[in-house]
């Protein structure tokens, strides 16, 4: 086999979606375990929908999640090549004016096909139900289509790895692959990712871009290791897997046909796996974080490393740390919730004086909760302020005795 090169080929049109970046990945992946090239195509034909950050804004996702690439082309500076190969086409007749634009004669028998390499099944078209398509526009531009054809074949790009939105766009390829007598590369159409009711992605299921679920306190890892589960699976019952991993296992043959649902709960999920297992949560606490002076001190902080590790066992997000090592209230007490916290710490005092120690004041709350019939998790309320959160030993080390005295005076 040639040696592999396939591309990732955005148009700045708007800002990218997850789906989107799954093409990304799953090109990145296969180029990546084919020993093969990633090049990034930038699609800007399309001046009436040209949107101006699109562009910078696909680079700092592929940044962020280290799909790297090894060439980028921008289609608007390779106007002429275009030009020069519609001429090819006027030469051969295979295409015709149309007011000031150029188009392309499809054949109108017989059948146009491939086989896509994702199923491993053939897609037909019947060629009556093809028409006519402009290559060049009258402002001079190429068409998608064509640029893209003349790209790949240029770039010489052995797999198009693409959503399968773009199969009805596929004959015409094929017929321009055919009409310049160059063979296609080979076709992987994805299944479209589907929203939890069943329709397609949309803003309105939070199809959202890499960068909003950045920001929302989700790991790069997590987020790759999840994207790469909308559509694939290394055959086997694995779920977390870095990034290496994916290279590993990833192969085309593993595409499933059926159409992968975007859940929610199972990036949730993945994130707090993720959140446990990297090494430098610290520091990623701290970028996330960078503009929040409090959150920065504490975790400058030689308390730093018991709030992470007691926060991490709860948080799904980032997001999370802060409302876990605040010190607000999450809600107000009642009548008897006062009653009890003046109990509560009556007793603590006579019981442990000064001596609030891990061991000592645990079974004092135990005995508390026994002796007035006082649940645990009402304690903890009146002891932190909070419905749940990190455990009643590790605010002990880290804020000592003044932190509860002050919740259990609360008005
Ligand atoms: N520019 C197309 C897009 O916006 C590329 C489609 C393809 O990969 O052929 O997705």
């Amino acid at each position: 086999m040639n040696k592999v090169r396939v591309r990732f080929a955005p148009s700045p049109t708007g800002i990218p979606h997850i789906g989107n970046t799954r093409t990304a990945l799953f090109n990145f992946l296969f180029a990546k375990h084919n020993n093969g090239k990633l090049i990034l195509r930038i699609e800007d034909t399309d001046k009436a929908r040209f949107v101006k950050e699109a562009e910078s804004t696909i680079l700092e996702i592929l940044e962020w999640l280290d799909i790297s690439w090894d060439e980028k082309f921008t289609q608007s500076e390779r106007l002429e090549i275009y030009k020069e190969h519609a001429q090819i086409l006027k030469q051969k007749k295979l295409v015709y004016e149309d007011e000031g634009a150029l188009r392309f004669k499809m054949p109108k028998d017989g059948e146009t096909s491939w086989d896509d390499a994702v199923g491993n099944k053939k897609i037909t078209f019947k060629n009556e139900t093809q028409e006519d398509f402009i290559i060049i526009k009258s402002d001079g531009f190429p068409t998608y289509n064509f640029a893209n054809v003349v790209d790949d074949y240029l770039m010489n790009i052995t797999h198009v790895i693409r959503g399968e939105e773009f199969i009805s766009s596929t004959p015409k390829h094929v017929q321009l692959y055919k009409s310049f007598g160059w063979s296609s590369p080979v076709f992987a159409h994805l299944p479209v990712i589907l929203g939890p009711d069943k329709s397609k992605l949309s803003k309105r299921h939070g199809a959202k871009s890499a960068l909003d679920f950045k920001s929302e306190g989700y790991l790069k890892e997590a987020l790759l290791n999840f994207i790469v589960l909308l559509g694939w699976n290394p055959g086997n019952d694995k779920e977390q897997m870095s990034m290496d991993e994916m290279i590993k296992l990833f192969d085309l043959k593993d595409i499933n046909t059926a159409n992968p649902i975007f859940d929610i709960q199972k990036l949730d999920w993945l994130n707090g796996v993720w959140i446990r297992s990297i090494l430098d949560l610290k520091k990623r606490l701290a970028d996330f974080y960078k503009d929040e002076k409090d959150i920065l001190t504490i975790l400058n902080s030689d308390k730093a490393d018991i709030f992470i590790q007691s926060a991490a066992s709860r948080m799904k997000t980032l997001a999370d740390f802060q409302s876990l090592i605040s010190q607000d209230s999450d809600k107000k007490k009642s009548k008897e919730d006062k009653e009890i916290s003046v109990k509560l710490l009556k007793y603590l005092n006579n019981k442990l004086v000064q001596d609030w120690q891990d061991d000592k004041l645990l079974s004092a709350l135990k005995e508390f909760s026994k002796q007035e019939d006082v649940s645990f998790k009402k304690i903890y309320f009146l002891m932190t302020g909070k419905v749940a959160g990190i455990g009643i030993l590790e605010l002990n080390k880290i804020y000592g005795r003044d932190f509860f005295i002050k919740n259990l005076s609360d008005e």
